[in-house]
């Protein structure tokens, strides 16, 4: 078989479209399956993940996150799809929109690029929905101010059976938040969908 070209995690020659075999394997390896009553997910949503952040799903999270890298990007959004095949489809895809001063820094959305990959991969319509919280540095606020200044506003869309992304989920506050924000707008959202879980 012909080399067709460069592995974007262990910069390897590779067959495959996107990530070399070896690179696919540490993957599948760090999957493991979802537990339907993990407490940081609300009930009644489910949760899909490629694995744990860690090994080569760290490096494939943060290659996405500083390079924009839409070919890496593009088989994420395709692994998401995959593992949610036993999920009905949603009526739009959401996601969570990183705040200003981050997006400027990284040059783009990481949330945003996987949902658009997930879109693109599942048929569905993806629909921005949540305007990131105004952007003062989190460590200059109290924690009352926190709680306040992390709440997403709502962009306004027809009403209905939603999925959320974002890139890693770690305590899960800001997806709950986002999810609460959606939810009392009369959405239904019926996943959570992260690339890793931290
Ligand atoms: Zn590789």
């Amino acid at each position: 078989m012909k080399i067709t070209g460069q592995c974007p995690l262990c910069v390897g020659p590779t067959r495959a479209a996107v990530l070399c075999a070896h690179c696919r394997r540490h993957l599948r390896q760090g999957h493991s399956p979802t537990d339907p009553l993990d407490p940081v997910v609300p009930v009644g949503a489910s949760l899909i993940t490629l694995g744990a952040f860690e090994g080569a799903l760290r490096a494939l999270v943060l290659r996405i996150k500083h390079s924009q890298d839409t070919r890496v990007a593009q088989w994420c959004g395709h692994q998401l799809a995959r593992r949610s095949r036993g999920l009905p489809r949603p009526d739009a895809i959401t996601y969570l929109p990183s705040q200003r001063v981050n997006r400027l820094k990284r040059g783009g959305d990481t949330a945003a690029t996987v949902a658009n990959a997930l879109a693109l991969n599942t048929g569905r319509p993806l629909h921005p929905m949540l305007s990131p919280p105004l952007g003062v540095h989190r460590r200059t606020r109290s924690g009352s101010e926190r709680g306040k200044a992390q709440g997403f506003t709502l962009i306004s869309q027809p009403v209905g059976r939603v999925w959320l992304v974002d890139d890693v989920l770690a305590t899960g506050h800001s997806l709950r938040q986002a999810h609460d924000t959606l939810t009392a707008a009369g959405h239904r959202v019926e996943a959570w969908l992260v690339l890793a879980r931290a």
